[in-house]
């Protein structure tokens, strides 16, 4: 599988409009809040947060947003004052799923028109959960329909389980974002070893 390097994903240089500037949010230790999702604020919220204290700007974009009273350059990185406790247990949300499995259908392997399936059909008892869902493309999704794996013969490729933050991180370094403003460069390490 091939793995992208930060030079290779499309970076805004430009300026580019407020509504588009969004502020990597960094904890105290200067690591994103959060990577799955990756921690964005509003520029509005990001302001809100500098005039309550809450953030220090640890750099800008040369986009400036003015009023009467103030002008100001939209923030592109804060980081928090006070440090939160990351969490340890992934979102359940369906980019982590995608991720989790490598946004390759469970069943054959297509990359393409990708969907969800209910592992044990919801028909049949089966949960919207970690353990129950998995990735899969349209055709086997829709092959599979309402059975169970020993009915359709189908059994995804890998049990799904909930994964561990480490497990999407080593993912993700496969699937950076496509958007990344140059000033969140140094503080996503998609190339490199992230620290547990
Ligand atoms: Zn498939």
């Amino acid at each position: 599988m091939r793995t992208y390097s930060t030079r290779e994903v499309k970076v805004y240089h430009a300026p580019i409009a407020a509504e588009a500037c969004p502020a990597l949010v960094l904890n105290a230790d200067y690591r994103p809040l959060s990577y799955y999702p990756l921690s964005l604020w509003s520029w509005q919220d990001a302001i809100k947060a500098v005039f309550l204290d809450r953030v220090n700007i640890v750099s800008e974009y040369d986009r400036v947003v003015r009023s009467p009273s103030f002008e100001f350059r939209l923030p592109s990185v804060v980081s928090l004052k006070t440090y939160v406790k990351p969490s340890r247990t992934p979102a359940f949300t369906r980019f982590n799923v995608f991720l989790r499995d490598r946004f390759m259908c469970q069943y054959c392997g297509s990359p393409e028109d990708l969907t969800f399936d209910h592992v044990t059909p919801r028909s049949k008892g089966g949960h919207t959960t970690w353990d129950n869902v998995v990735t899969a493309c349209s055709p086997c999704n829709l092959r599979k329909g309402g059975a169970l794996p020993r009915e359709a013969h189908m059994y995804p490729s890998h049990k799904p389980a909930r994964p561990t933050v480490s497990q999407l991180h080593t993912n993700g370094r496969l699937f950076p974002p496509n958007y990344l403003h140059e000033s969140w460069q140094d503080y996503l390490y998609w190339d490199t070893e992230l620290d547990p």
